[in-house]
């Protein structure tokens, strides 16, 4: 293997010990950072992930309160949730748990969140203020690729990121960020003509798809950054990514792997925003 590897559940514990230490200052000045979560019906990873959200809430100190409700919940009374919320002095984060049941429109579900509470970042007024460079609540999965670049120490002025992916909650806030520290941006899509001729470009490549092997080691530059979104399952069931790891580590110069990439620090940057919603309270 020459490539080095970006752990995320190191970098997480380093960055939930630091969010636990700010909790505990913020408290004992009389406030308790938390998050509401809400899910509606029983889809299977929803749960997972509510869960983990939960726990790590409890692990770093911060309130929580996890709403469970019937997929036949309306789409009314989802709003009137969401709007008690948002005046709920005790909650810093909302964050409704997506794919939500088809007879609910997840966009208008997000308007409602206060901008000041959308700690995952999904709100138009989230997405025009870093499209912007305004303070903001950033969507916690890029951010998390973000801060993984950071903790390697790796200068993105200058180099040419490809994004595989456009999606709003992963590969457009992933370019809008990459762009942000000067990087040259490239954003690729089911649509693109020759993703190897872009990709083979690269100084670093998200693979944001949800796609297995969309990236192999015959499209990547010796020594580029591989930071892989993706989440799938193998043909034994097994959690991996979009890029063909095994393949692209002997490449690639850093590679996250999946699981223990890029998973753990979505978690860790909605604890991050929820904790930064607080403390705006008393800066
Ligand atoms: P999405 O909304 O389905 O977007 C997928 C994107 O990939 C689309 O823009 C699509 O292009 C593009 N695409 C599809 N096939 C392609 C191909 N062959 N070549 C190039 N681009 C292609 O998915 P998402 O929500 O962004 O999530 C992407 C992956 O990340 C999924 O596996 C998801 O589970 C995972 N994810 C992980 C985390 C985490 O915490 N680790 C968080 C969020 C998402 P078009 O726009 O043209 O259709």
């Amino acid at each position: 293997m020459t490539a080095q590897l970006i752990d995320g559940n190191a970098l997480s514990r380093q960055l939930r010990a630091d969010v636990s230490a700010r909790v505990a200052a913020l408290k004992a000045k009389g406030i308790t950072p938390g998050l509401a979560v809400i899910l509606v019906g029983d889809n299977p990873a929803s749960q997972v992930y509510v869960r983990n959200k939960v726990k790590a809430c409890e692990d770093t100190g911060m309130h929580s309160v996890l709403e469970r409700w019937p997929a036949t919940l309306s789409e009314n009374e989802l709003l009137a949730r969401v709007d008690a919320l948002n005046r709920d002095a005790s909650i810093h984060g909302i964050l409704v748990q997506l794919p939500l049941p088809a007879h609910i429109d997840a966009q208008k579900v997000i308007e409602a969140i206060s901008p000041a509470k959308d700690v995952d970042g999904f709100h138009i007024a989230s997405a025009g203020a870093l499209m912007t460079g305004m303070p903001g609540f950033w969507p916690c999965t890029p951010y998390g690729c973000m801060k993984m670049l950071e903790s390697v120490g790796y200068q993105l002025k200058g180099k040419h990121a490809v994004v595989i992916g456009r999606s709003n909650i992963v590969g457009k806030p992933m370019a809008l960020m990459l762009l942000q520290q000067n990087a040259t941006v490239t954003i690729c899509h089911s649509g693109t003509r020759d993703l190897k001729a872009m990709t083979l470009q690269a100084d670093v490549i998200v693979a944001a798809v949800g796609k297995r092997n969309v990236l192999t080691a015959d499209m990547v530059k010796p020594g580029a950054v591989v930071l892989d979104v993706g989440m799938n399952r193998n043909d034994e069931g097994k959690l991996c990514g979009d890029v063909d790891f095994d393949g692209v580590k002997e490449v690639a110069g850093w590679i996250s792997p999946v699981p223990g990439g890029v998973g753990p620090m979505t978690i860790t940057m909605l604890m991050v925003n929820t904790l930064e919603s607080a403390e705006r309270l008393v800066a």
